[in-house]
């Protein structure tokens, strides 16, 4: 015997971009009857999270262990973007750095006749931004205005620029590097009914004192309030389209408890807001007769143009004194380099980030000439390293994603109900594959001029830590104006079907080349305005 449940709008996953979906939702269209559907369940309560602290620290035990289902994974990329499958999603699990996308990144064809512009712009998304920060919490810093187009503070005071940090700041601007606090969903002061942040540095893996954002506190005060149904450990795993009009009129799935008792959701309107990689997923699976390559799919981009960014990092030894282990989560960075100009026609764009680090001033057991180290000798090898600073420098920079870059159903392998699991496999497109290695090589440059600039030395340099996935995943269902060339319209409505949207990282066309979860939250927040039709009318540009 199965379930049936009715809503007038259905939520599919209970991420980041989920949570901030239905907290605007449950705000702008208050009538509305709001159910959201989760494939996992509740993960590592508050309470529970300061001894999965403490484990974690002395036993390196993982602090969310009910946080995936065992047979529901992406194949092909090793990032391990898909297996969290619970309540909040990644960001239970995320560092909270949280920049926004830059003007460029929407115009990258205007500027540098690469990639595709968006079919919406900066000023778009600025208002939504806003409300993503206020919503998260977000405490930052404001950059230089030629390098930070956002029109207002941010609701939250810049985490502290500490010695360290003070110190790195001072080194790099003798390279002519602006630096500034980054901006973090971290609570520099108490926000929102939670802590202030006490820099206790293990924001990944687990914040033991709330100060971090995760979505569980919107969940937990969207339920407390009564606006939202969360129906947990339930998978849909098929949208049913109506054959003649097209409309959605079903979700359909399986509990993933031991019952895995049939679920059927009919809603009026249906968003899905299950990640990068879920939402193309579902949109194949959700294949029928009339949709023979799956739904909101007649432009066969379903899937398709999966973007991210890679990264270039390294370790520099500078003059000064930094002591390690003050607050190694916490950075300074720059966006001074994703405003660059063209050079003869190539193309690179990037952010910069800069942590305190112990990097090669660590406890060591041998010395170089490999005698093993005990008591006073390790001890006095230590002191003897131990001064000085070390930066850790890290660049992400835009990789352009190809038509090709790709997830596809595959059929060897199924999880529990038969259904094909998803394989990922990335590539850049051909302007992105042409230039990487001349843009690596710049980066590596750049690290080296920095560290000469200040007095210092390159200590080490190192490319992202693997080469199958990329960084902030995004795309698979992208947006734009013409049916025959995207998934999705400017808003995330489906092309296809008019109740169907797509919110959040999926609409992306590329994926800038900074943190992205934020321009997730504020496409999210920006489809969710024009669902509940409170969205302003775009202004004249
Ligand atoms: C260790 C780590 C650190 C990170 N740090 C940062 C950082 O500092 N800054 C940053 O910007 N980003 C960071 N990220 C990335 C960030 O966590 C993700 O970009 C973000 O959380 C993605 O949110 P989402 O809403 O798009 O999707 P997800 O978090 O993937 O949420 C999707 C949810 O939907 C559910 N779902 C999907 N399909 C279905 C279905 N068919 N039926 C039912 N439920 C479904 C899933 O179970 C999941 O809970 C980090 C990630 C990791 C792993
Ligand atoms: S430093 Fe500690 S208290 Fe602050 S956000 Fe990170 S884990 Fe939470």
């Amino acid at each position: 015997m199965g379930r049936t449940y009715g809503a007038d709008i259905c939520i599919v996953g209970s991420g980041i971009t989920a949570a901030m979906v239905a907290a605007k939702l449950a705000q702008d269209a208050p009538a509305k009857r709001i159910l959201v559907v989760e494939a996992g369940g509740w993960s590592t309560a508050p309470a529970e999270r300061p001894r999965a602290r403490d484990r974690w620290l002395a036993y390196g035990e993982n602090p969310w262990q009910r946080d995936h289902l065992d047979d529901q994974n992406a194949l092909g990329t090793t990032w391990g973007y898909s297996p969290n499958l619970h309540v909040g999603g990644l960001a239970m699990h995320w560092g909270g750095v949280a920049p926004r996308y830059s003007p460029e990144d929407f115009r990258l064809r205007s500027l540098y006749g690469v990639g595709d512009d968006w079919p919406i712009g900066y000023e778009d998304l600025e208002p939504f931004w806003l409300e993503a920060e206020q919503r998260l919490g977000v405490a930052g810093e404001r950059g230089p205005a030629r390098w930070d187009a956002r029109t207002s503070d941010y609701p939250l005071p810049p985490l502290p620029v500490n010695w360290n940090l003070a110190q790195l700041r001072a080194a790099v601007a003798k390279a002519d590097v602006a630096t500034w606090s980054t901006p973090s969903a971290k609570n520099s002061v108490p926000y929102d009914g939670r802590a202030q942040c006490q820099r206790c540095d293990t924001c990944y893996p687990v914040c033991p004192t709330g100060a971090k954002y995760t979505p569980d506190v919107t969940w937990q005060q969207l339920l407390a309030a009564q606006r939202v149904e969360l129906l947990t450990q339930v998978l849909v795993r098929r949208l049913e389209a109506h054959p003649a009009t097209g409309r959605i009129v079903a979700a359909t799935g399986n509990g993933t408890d031991a019952a895995g008792t049939a679920v059927r959701i009919e809603a009026g309107e249906f968003v899905l807001a299950g990640g990068f990689v879920w939402t193309a997923h579902l949109l194949l699976l959700s294949r029928d007769a009339r949709h023979p390559d799956g739904l909101a799919n007649r432009s066969g981009l379903v899937g398709r143009y999966l973007a991210g960014h890679r990264n270039v990092g390294g370790y520099l030894r500078l003059p000064g004194t930094v002591v390690p282990g003050v607050n190694q989560q916490h950075s300074l960075v720059s966006h001074q380099f994703m405003r660059a100009p063209t050079d003869r026609g190539r193309y690179l764009r990037h952010d910069l980030r800069l942590w305190e680090s112990a990097e090669g001033r660590e406890p060591r057991g041998r010395d170089d000439a490999g005698t093993p180290l005990y008591g006073d000798r390790l001890l006095a090898d230590w002191r003897a390293r131990a001064g000085g600073a070390t930066a850790r420098i890290r660049a992400y920079y835009d990789v352009l994603p190809h038509r090709e870059s790709r997830l596809v159903l595959d059929p060897a392998r199924t999880n529990r109900f038969g259904d094909p699991m998803p394989r990922v496999a990335f590539r850049d497109d051909e302007a992105s594959a042409a230039n990487r290695g001349w843009q690596e090589d710049r980066l590596r440059a750049l690290f080296t001029r920095i560290a000469r600039a200040a007095g210092g030395s390159v200590l080490k340099l190192q490319n992202s830590a693997n080469d199958l996935g990329q960084e902030h995943p995004a795309g698979g269902c992208r947006m734009g104006t013409d049916a025959a060339r995207s998934v999705c319209d400017p808003t995330g409505r489906t092309h296809d079907h008019e109740n169907l949207w797509v919110a959040g990282a999926p609409a992306h066309v590329s994926a800038s080349c900074c943190n992205g979860t934020l321009t997730f939250a504020a496409m999210g927040l920006r489809t969710a305005a024009h669902l509940a039709g409170t969205a302003s009318p775009r202004p004249a540009s």
